[in-house]
């Protein structure tokens, strides 16, 4: 077994109900596996949190109704307030898996070598960049960049709170 998949294996997966992009971004850039999508919701949420062992998260009041498995229902609408409700309900801990996942798509990026990009980024990302990954589901090209240290930036003072 190899560290990714240890990791993978030990790190709480979750399934959002699609009225939480936002926080799934949020979720992903600190490097959770989160699935999302307009087919995850009401029994379709359940049956795929049950399919993959995912913690439930919902804004949706009725889906207790609905005996899904462990879920947690996000008191807030706003995303900075949901991820501190996550980090004292689940005690999640970012840190080094920061930015290792596609933000749409949520695969696990993959280090490319600064040559392989070149065609694929704006030139003034190549020449000021030496670090990149990109997705191999929709090949988006990654680079640090400084909203991501927003992010983390962000993402600490969430922590902390
Ligand atoms: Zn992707």
């Amino acid at each position: 077994m190899s560290i990714l998949e240890f990791t993978e294996g030990a790190e709480r997966k979750f399934a959002a109900d699609r009225m939480l992009g936002r926080l799934v971004k949020w979720l992903r850039a600190a490097g959770f596996d989160v699935i999302y999508g307009p087919h995850l919701s009401g029994y379709g949420l359940i049956r795929a949190a049950r399919a993959e062992n995912r913690l439930i998260l919902t804004r949706d009041r009725g889906l207790k109704q609905k005996q899904p498995p462990e879920f947690i229902f996000l008191e807030s609408d706003f995303y900075d307030a949901q991820l501190r409700q996550l980090v004292r309900d689940c005690r999640l801990k970012w840190g080094e898996r920061l930015f290792c996942r596609c933000l749409v798509c949520n695969f696990l990026l993959q280090a490319r070598s600064k040559t392989t990009v070149e065609n694929l980024v704006p030139p003034y990302v190549y020449s000021s960049q030496e670090r990149f990954s990109w997705c191999p589901k929709c090949r988006r090209v990654y680079w640090p960049a400084t909203h991501q240290q927003k992010m983390v930036a962000a993402l600490e003072k969430i922590a902390a709170a």
